[in-house]
This record gives structure tokens, sequence and C-alpha cells, in this order.
């Protein structure tokens, strides 16, 4: 059953803070329902960053532990048939339980048993069977696995879309134009809503005009900037139908709120730490009735509608992907996103010897090791 899948591989093992290391480590052993998956990419996301500048994640991760969360693979061990030897998957990072009240109420993002799995930083990665069972999709045979990794962050940003309802017309803010920002400003604009994005680094806005965002703001959100931005681009300077916040800082979270105009609606997408406190005036909630929302995770719903927004390519993958590196350069790239002069996100292949630096046109061409890489 294991036939051709070593006993040892190499994996980046998070031991502390800024301490990732290359390992070898074993193999996974599947059980029951479980799947041992061939990672053929796994993207790198500002979570794992926080993760390796902390050295750990409450929820997720105790050290020593092989992290990364987004990725596609091929699976090398299955007992499951609907996923067979040789299956090329895409899994979420999490699956719900089914059971609990927020599952009944199908409101499973709020699980209260939600199974995570980590170690996509590595050759191979155990899927857990409840993850199987319902966050593990088949990806089609010419989806790259650095685009199909996408499918994870993609679907919170959808579930950050529809929780609001951003409609045809509508005036949208987007705030923060990292990897969610941008894929939260995409979405809007295929639901056919005017969209500003505003962000305090040109380069990540030069990548929102390549997503049909209608207005790109390099600039800090200063009051200043919060006026003149209600007064320009609104109608009767009353602020905006929608606003997302995708920062997550209290300040942003209250210009948010400010930048909204009355009936309309605010998503504050980006996650605080624990403990941080929001004061909103009450008369914005009152007399001008808006409403907020603070979206948190996907469901699997969302998990598969954005397979598909992937693999038609409503949401160009390769304008977020910018780069491909090898795993053995993984420490490298985790510093290069920590100082910011990382592209949004980079693939990360095992199969790729260290150095090695595939350009978009030779990720649409790298399917680890089902292809050649043709261009080079
Ligand atoms: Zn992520
Ligand atoms: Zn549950």
């Amino acid at each position: 059953m294991t036939e051709g899948v070593p006993e040892t591989m190499s994996a980046c093992v998070l031991h502390g803070k800024e301490d990732a290391r290359l390992e070898k480590v074993p193999v996974p052993k599947p059980k029951d329902g479980e799947l041992l998956v061939r990672v053929e990419a796994a993207l790198t996301c500002g979570t794992d960053l926080k993760v390796f500048l902390r050295g750990y994640h409450e929820r997720m991760i105790k050290p020593p532990a092989v992290f990364g969360h987004e990725f596609a693979g091929k699976v090398v061990v299955s007992e499951n048939e609907r996923f067979p030897k040789g299956t090329r998957i895409v899994a979420a990072n999490s699956a719900p339980c089914r059971k609990c009240y927020f599952c009944k109420l199908e409101k499973p993002n709020l699980c209260r048993d939600l199974l995570f799995v980590n170690g996509a930083y590595a050759e191979y990665i155990l899927i857990p069977a409840r993850i199987v069972d319902n966050n593990c999709l088949t990806i089609p045979v010419d989806l790259p696995g650095s685009k199909a990794a996408l499918v994870e962050p993609l679907a919170c940003a959808i579930k950050g879309v529809e929780d609001v309802a951003v409609g045809r017309g509508e005036k949208v803010l987007v705030i923060g134009a990292g990897p969610l920002g941008l894929m939260l400003a995409r979405l809007s604009v295929l639901t056919g809503a005017e969209v500003t994005s505003v962000d305090d680094q040109p380069d990540r806005i030069a990548v929102a005009r390549e997503l049909g965002v209608t207005n790109m703001v390099a600039e800090r959100l200063t009051p200043e900037l919060v006026n003149h931005l209600r007064a320009e681009l609104t109608p009767h300077k009353l602020g905006f139908d929608c606003v997302i916040e995708a920062v997550g800082k209290p300040g942003t979270w209250n210009q948010a709120v400010e930048l909204v105009r009355p009936g309309g609606r605010v998503n504050l997408f980006g996650g605080c730490p624990r403990g941080t406190e929001l004061r909103v005036d009450t008369t914005r909630l009152h007399y001008d009735e808006i409403s907020i929302y603070a979206s948190f995770h996907h469901t699997p719903q969302t998990v598969r509608k954005a397979l598909e927004f992937v693999a038609n390519s409503e949401i160009p993958a390769f304008t977020l992907v910018r780069e491909g590196r090898s795993l053995f350069d993984l420490p490298e790239v985790l510093q290069e996103m920590r100082k910011g002069s990382a592209s949004p996100k980079t693939a990360i292949f095992p199969q790729l010897p260290g150095g090695v630096r595939l350009s978009v046109d030779e990720l649409e061409q790298f399917f680890g090791d089902s292809r050649e890489l043709r261009s080079r």
C-alpha cells in the first residue's frame, strides 16, 4: 500500500520564534480514512509569517512542528474510492464536525470543534479523515497546483463578500491590498461593483489595477484621506455603500466604520489580536443604521466556489502568486516576506532544487513531478 513512499522526507520545521529549519522527518503513516498526499505546491500566507515570527499558533501549531496550510498535491496512499491513488487534490486547512450546534445551524465556520491541518511545507502531508470527507476536492488536470492552492484563502474572501452581499453598481472600498484585500477587491469587481482600494504600499496597489479595481490610492489612510475619499468618491459625500477592512488593526476598523454611508454595510474582515476593543459612536449604528459584519474563515460551500473561481480564471491566481521557489529556500522567503519584499504570495515547491526562482510563465508549466518544466 505504501510502495514507492520513502520513510523520511524533507520538511520545514518550526522550532520557535523565527527559527524554521529544513530537516528530514518521518513521512506520516495514514490510518483509516486518511490520505497521504505528495505536496505539489504550497503557498506562503501572512498567517504563516505571523506563526514564524511568533514561533507558535494558539490553536494550530505547537513547536516543533511542520507548518504551512495552503497546498495542492497528488494522493499517494488511499483507501478512499473518491480519491484513489494518483488523484490530484486541493484541501482546505480545516473541516467542521457537522454535529455541533453551529454546524446544525448551518454556520460551519463557527463550529466549536474545527479540525485543522498544517504541514504543507513538506514533501508529503497527511489529510485527516474529516477533511477528506468535507473539504477535499479533485482538481482539473490542466490546473497547476500552485493555482489550486489558492482555494483556502479565496474561500475566506468569498465568504467575506457574500456576507455583505456586494451588489452591481455599488461603490465598494477595500482597505488593505495584501493577498486577502486583493481577493476581496477582485470578487467585488466580479459582482459589478465600482471598487476603490487603499494601501500605503505602491507595489501592492499596482496589483489591484491588474484585478480591475477602479480607484487605486497608494497612501496611508490618515483622517485627511478618510475625508478626501468620502468627498471625492461617494455620492453626496455620504460614504461608500460597502467598506471591507482587510488589514486587521483597530485604527482601520474605526476608519471603515467612518467611511460607510448611512444604511451601508461594513465588513471588519481583518482579524485583530485577542482582547482588542472597538469603540463606535452609537449614532452611526442607530440613527445612521449601518450594519457591521466581521467574517471569519470559510465554509465547505465557499471552498467549492473558490475552486470554480480559480479553475475558470475569474480569479487570476498568478496575479497574486508571482513567483515559485524551492522548499529549501523557504526560510529565506519568510525573511523576504518580513521585509515586505516578497510577492503577494509565493508558490513553494518541494521538488524544485534550492536557489531556483520560477517566473509566472514557468509556473504555468510546472506541475511538480507530473510534468516537466518545459520552458527551462
Ligand atoms: Zn492562509
Ligand atoms: Zn461543528
